[in-house]
């Protein structure tokens, strides 16, 4: 075919996705010149992506399938704005070679590969036939046509267990099993088939052998329209929860230089065997020493900057530049290997809670400054809102620095400054993650995150001596703000009164936790606040987003959110909440939901697992909602009579809404 009709110039683009991608696409597309048209559901009026673009088309409510899924409202969006070209992001349409032939048709430049190689590449078993007869090595296995249980379990017993059974269509970990034995294989294969079935519409299954300590590397390939195809080296994601990336780097600590040498070359044969134009990853799983092909993704990878900060290279531009229909810049041995880059994902959930996501508006987004090796893809302000319906991933901080060691370093200590409130984070978790010693030590398996999962998700320790004076700073500060310039204001010279020595006591709490007392000492001489027997002289100057704190002649930095009596402090120490208990009262305990069984989120109930009138103990599992592709189990909060199930199987319930009663039983 002729080139031209797939890949030419073009001014206006189109960006078919949301969130941190879209704002990530439009940032290079505009430092190009280009137009940019953003499109977003009724979910999304007021979101990021919409206010970066010029130009932006609401494309349907708020469910994806209505939206961003949306073929047709896409091609019309684009036909509308004069776009003449589709960047996909990642996810929703990215991999959809009915969507890449519906742009094509539609006159529409698709950024990246054709519909043909997709469909090469889109299904595993497929690909790894190709991959296969192209001689890049495979984890041994069996990815045949046939699919009838005595041909899948003849073949698990040839391999050897353990062993994946894997959806062959699958993508985001899911229809996915690990089988141990052969004995297990048959109801693995029933349930992955059900997954796969409902998730892709395609229930065909391959099987692996299980890689033993399991490591995930993949190599950046991209490729143009004359021929020319490069590797841009590999990336390590062996930090995974549920398949699913957490952490990832560049290079890749395990590999040795010969070794890299050998998975890139794979690497550049397997994308060569499509002719692969665009940006694309090769994947592999490792045992430490060989690497065996697993999948190739025909598109950007939400990963991709840690390979941009190693190359400098922008891959979104050379992905527009292919889309032009140039040729690369570079030739293979002109692509250099500088320093290292570390990722983390930050996402809306809560790891203490199963990882449940958090939905909600943002109401403190504080996040440092892109200096020093540090760069932040961020998909969210403050205000905007987290909403249930799509993926929960915020933003990528990412760092570079000449070693892995000091990257780390960096990552971390970004992680640490940062301050998001409204919702909760997974930000202290990656804190724990990535400065574990094993993780510095690469003495990990994908399997890491399950078993550390108690260490890495510790709450933080106590408020101590510094975090009291801080609350205390925090609340006298925040009410100086207010008051400036009143003449009344009692706290306009904070820390002198010219009448007397006045007192001011305060408490705080953690959850339930006991009371803990300070007082403030302020009038005439120096301030001082008393713990106990403890009274200690201190200082405060104002400052953005907190305030400098002297404490017994040592001056630290303190981050502080005020929510009318919810204290969020960061201090040297961690991160706090407390509580200020009301001097005047009115402190009634406080039900917020936890004795009821509501809603956490809108979701869909599953299962219901207990029947009217069931003896509960506490903590007895009730019902299950699936919550943004996740199940949840709500239980009883106390041991009691299930009174009443209010919802059934099937039933679509919104946030908040009270699914079932429980009587406590009287004591
Ligand atoms: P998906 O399309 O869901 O990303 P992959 O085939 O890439 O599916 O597998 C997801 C993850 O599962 C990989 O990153 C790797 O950690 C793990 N994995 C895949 N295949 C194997 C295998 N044969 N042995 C061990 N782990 C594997
Ligand atoms: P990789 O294959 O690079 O590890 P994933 O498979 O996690 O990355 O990336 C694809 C996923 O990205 C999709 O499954 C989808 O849930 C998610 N996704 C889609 N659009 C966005 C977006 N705008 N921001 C964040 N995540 C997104
Ligand atoms: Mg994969």
């Amino acid at each position: 075919m002729d080139r031209s009709k797939l890949y030419r110039r073009f001014r206006t683009l189109l960006i078919a996705n949301r969130g941190e991608i879209a704002c990530r696409v439009i940032r290079t597309a505009r430092a190009m010149g280009l137009r940019t048209v953003a499109v977003y559901s009724e979910a999304d009026r007021d979101a990021t992506h919409v206010a970066l673009a010029d130009e932006a088309v609401l494309i349907g409510p708020a469910r994806a399938r209505d939206s961003y899924l949306n073929v047709e409202r896409l091609i019309e969006a684009a036909r509308k704005t004069g776009a003449e070209a589709v960047h996909p992001g990642y996810g929703f349409l990215s991999e959809n070679a009915e969507f890449a032939r519906a742009c094509f048709d539609a006159g529409l430049v698709f950024v990246g590969p054709t519909a043909g190689m997709m469909t090469a590449m889109g299904s595993k078993s497929g690909s790894k036939a190709l991959m296969e007869k192209a001689g890049v090595p495979l984890v041994p296995g069996y990815h045949g046509e046939a699919q009838d249980d005595a041909t899948l379990a003849k073949a698990a017993d040839k391999i050897g267990f353990p062993i994946l059974v894997k959806a062959s269509a699958g993508g985001g970990g899911r229809g996915m099993r690990i089988v141990r034995s052969a004995a297990e294989l048959a109801p693995a294969i029933v349930s992955a088939k059900r997954e796969a079935k409902a998730a892709f519409g395609d229930d065909r299954m391959l099987i692996e052998r299980y890689v033993d300590n399991p490591r995930h590397i993949e190599v950046q390939i991209i490729g143009d329209s004359h021929g020319n195809l490069l590797s841009l080296f590999e990336r390590e994601c062996t930090l995974q929860r549920r398949h699913q990336k957490v952490i990832e780097e560049a290079p890749s600590p395990t590999l040795s230089p010969a070794q890299r040498e050998i998975v890139c070359a794979a690497a550049r044969k397997a994308a060569g065997a499509v002719n692969y134009v665009g940006a694309g990853t090769i994947e592999f799983v490792s045992d430490g020493k060989d690497v065996f092909f697993i999948e190739m993704n025909t598109r950007l990878q939400v990963e991709h900057p840690v390979t941009e900060l190693i190359t400098g290279i922008d891959l979104v531009e050379w992905q527009l530049r292919v889309a032009f229909g140039e040729a690369l810049p570079l030739k293979q041995d002109e692509i250099k290997l500088n320093g290292h880059a570390v990722e983390a994902r930050v996402y809306a959930e809560n790891p203490t809670k199963n990882f449940m996501p958090s939905v909600g508006r943002i109401s403190t987004w504080r996040l440092p400054a892109e200096t020093g090796g540090l760069r932040i893809d961020a998909g969210y302000r403050e205000g905007d809102s987290v909403s249930p319906y799509y993926d929960a991933m915020l933003a990528k901080m990412i760092a570079w620095a000449p070693t892995r060691d000091v990257a780390i370093d960096r990552l971390n200590r970004a992680l640490e400054d940062s301050d998001v409130r409204g919702i909760v984070t997974n930000i202290p978790f990656l804190s724990a993650l990535i400065t574990h010693p094993k993780v510095r030590a690469n003495a990990i398996d994908t399997g890491f995150i399950e078993r550390e999962l108690a260490a890495l998700t510790q709450t933080a320790s106590a408020p101590g001596e510094l975090e009291l004076c801080a609350a205390v700073a925090a609340i006298v500060n925040d009410e100086e703000r207010a008051t400036q310039g009143e003449a009344s204001s009692p706290w306009q010279t904070f820390g002198w009164m010219p009448v007397g020595r006045r007192q001011r006591s305060f408490a705080f709490r953690v959850g339930h936790g006991p009371e803990q007392k300070i007082t403030l000492n302020y009038g005439s001489g120096p301030s001082t606040l008393v713990i106990g027997e403890r009274e200690l002289a201190f200082a405060v100057v104002p400052k953005d987003a907190g305030f400098d704190l002297t404490l017994d002649g040592v001056k630290s930095s303190v981050a502080a959110v005020i929510d009318g009596h919810e204290l969020y402090l960061r201090t040297r120490n961690g991160r706090f909440d407390l509580h200020w208990v009301d001097p005047f009262g009115g402190e009634s305990e406080e039900h917020v939901g936890e004795d009821k069984i509501v809603a956490p989120l809108p979701g869909t109930v599953v299962a219901v697992l207990a029947e009217e009138g069931a003896k509960l103990e506490k903590g007895a599992p009730i019902l299950t909602l699936e919550v943004m592709k996740m199940e949840q189990t709500l239980r009883a909060p106390f041991a009691g009579v299930l009174k009443t199930v209010k919802c059934k199987v099937g039933d679509i319930v919104q946030e908040g809404v009270e699914l079932a009663v429980v009587e406590p039983s009287e004591e």
